[in-house]
């Protein structure tokens, strides 16, 4: 982080609150002239103006110094250095919550000396750069924000706590322990074969720092999902139900169905919830061939969404003999987790519904299969139980291990992992303890960029820029 130690020092101010009337409006200052800039608008009901206590609100005005003009009545809080959001001096003015008054007030305060407007996130990116909270910390403000299930939520409450460094930060020891001795090698090049046991420390890596990675790559995906929200397409040829399935699952009649094969020209696209995993369910155009634009369109939307999807649903018709386009659209996904659902149970029997699902399970043999109507509601329950355990890979969230990668950290993962695997390899294969020493750099490096010890200007501003101005 040094290379950062020497940021922009100017305070900083902006509007915290979002914009619109609101109950109260606050503005956030952060830096040495904080209180200098308070002091010089705050007119208090009470006492001086220079009687501040940090950590306390006081009551009075926002007066404009040059016109006398009182602006806004307000509470004001002063918090001292380094207890504070940015380990810098912040005030706070909580103010009635108009936004033209929050911006007079704004106004005043930038009128000020050695005061400039916050970017987006600079407040969270300056707690970053002062060392009170790791990169993956000022990820969780934002996920915190933009948290879109209450999963979504804890997750990002977890690693606010600090739950990724805390797992990555004995692994980094581990590391650091085996660079200590491999440099004793290196400084006694004489002794250096007896004071390597290569295979012992390769064990020592494999459990306490391939296993560990292993693991937090694995929650990697999950993490994504109760972030993101799974993708699950539905697919079918023409007329199995995949509109009227979508509008069961959502009880709602966005999708317009009709009997007329291929109206559905676009993809449709609604958020779910199952047993708290955020879903998105699309349903597509069909992938067929055609010479209409506009489903031509809508069908090459489709491909993507299939390409991208977390699991798909292929919709086939109880009691119809498998078609040559359900064979092909399976073929089309293949590789992907693919769960059968045979509708329109209720146009059959029960012995004849149950022979409809045994002929389609030995269609397909490998693929876990449901039966479902569309119509009735029938299957709906064990639909959604195998969706669920499909994307999950039949584990819930396990709650107590309190942390989940982002794509970011993932990404830093994924290069990790060989490197600890070359190196594991070097030590076995009596490497020079200069190179193993190598190595082990680049490991350590790959966990360094994952709590921000190693970050470019660059991903500093990738990660920052999508917060808000105030935040
Ligand atoms: P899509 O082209 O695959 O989206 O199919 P739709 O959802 O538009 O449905 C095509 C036709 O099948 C419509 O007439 C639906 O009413 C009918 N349908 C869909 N699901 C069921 C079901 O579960 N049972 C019965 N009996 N008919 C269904």
């Amino acid at each position: 982080m040094d290379s950062f130690a020497e940021f922009d020092q100017a305070t900083i101010a902006a509007i915290a609150t979002p914009p619109g009337a609101g109950g109260i409006g606050i503005i956030r200052i952060s830096g040495q002239r904080a209180l200098a800039v308070l002091s010089r608008l705050f007119a208090p009901a009470r006492g001086e103006v220079s009687h501040f206590r940090s950590h306390q609100l006081r009551y009075g005005w926002i007066v404009d110094p040059a016109s006398r003009r009182p602006v806004d009545e307000v509470m004001v809080v002063y918090m001292a250095a380094p207890a504070t959001y940015t380990r810098e001096d912040v005030v706070e003015i909580h103010g009635h919550g108009g936004y033209v008054v929050l911006r007079e007030i704004l106004g005043l305060i930038l009128a000020g000396e050695g005061v400039r407007a916050a970017e987006p996130g600079e407040f969270t990116k300056r707690a970053y750069l002062n060392g009170r909270i790791d990169l993956t910390r000022a990820e969780a403000v934002l996920d915190l924000l933009n948290a879109g299930s209450r999963e979504g939520l804890n997750l990002a409450v977890s690693q606010l706590q600090g739950g990724l460094q805390q797992r990555l930060e004995p692994v980094r020891q581990a590391l650091l322990d085996v660079l200590a001795v491999v440099e004793v090698a290196i400084d006694f090049p004489d002794e250096g074969a007896e004071i390597i046991d290569g295979a012992e420390l390769s064990r020592r890596l494999e459990d306490q720092v391939r296993a560990p990675l292993r693991e937090l790559l694995d929650r990697a995906g999950q993490g994504r999902i109760y972030r993101e929200g799974a993708s699950v397409v539905i697919l079918g040829r023409p007329n199995v139900g995949k509109s009227s399935l979508l509008n069961t699952l959502l009880q709602d009649e966005r999708a317009i169905v009709t009997a007329v094969p291929g109206t559905t020209r676009d993809t449709i696209e609604e958020g779910l919830n199952i047993h708290g995993m955020p879903l998105r369910i699309i349903d597509t155009a069909g992938i067929r061939e055609t010479t209409e634009e506009v489903e031509g369109i809508g069908i090459e939307r489709s491909r993507r969404r299939v390409a991208d999807a977390d699991l798909v649903l292929l919709l086939v018709e109880a009691g119809v003999e498998p078609a040559a386009e359900d064979l092909a659209l399976y073929d089309s996904v293949r590789d992907k987790k693919v769960l059968v659902v045979v509708n329109k149970l209720d146009l059959l029997a029960p012995p004849a519904a149950g022979q409809a699902l045994a002929a389609w399970q030995r269609q397909f043999p490998d693929r876990d299969l449901v039966g479902v109507s569309a119509h009735s509601g029938a299957g709906l329950e064990k639909l959604e139980e195998l969706i669920f355990r499909l994307i999950s890979g039949g584990k819930p969230r396990d709650p107590g291990y309190a942390c989940v990668p982002n794509a970011r950290h993932e990404a830093a993962l994924v290069r990790a992992l060989p490197a600890v695997e070359q190196l594991q390899a070097g030590l076995v294969a009596d490497l020079a303890p200069e190179l193993l020493a190598v190595e082990l750099q680049s490991c350590l490096g790959c966990l360094g960029e994952i709590i921000g010890e190693t970050s470019s200007e660059d991903l500093l501003d990738t990660i920052f820029s999508r917060f808000c101005i105030g935040k």
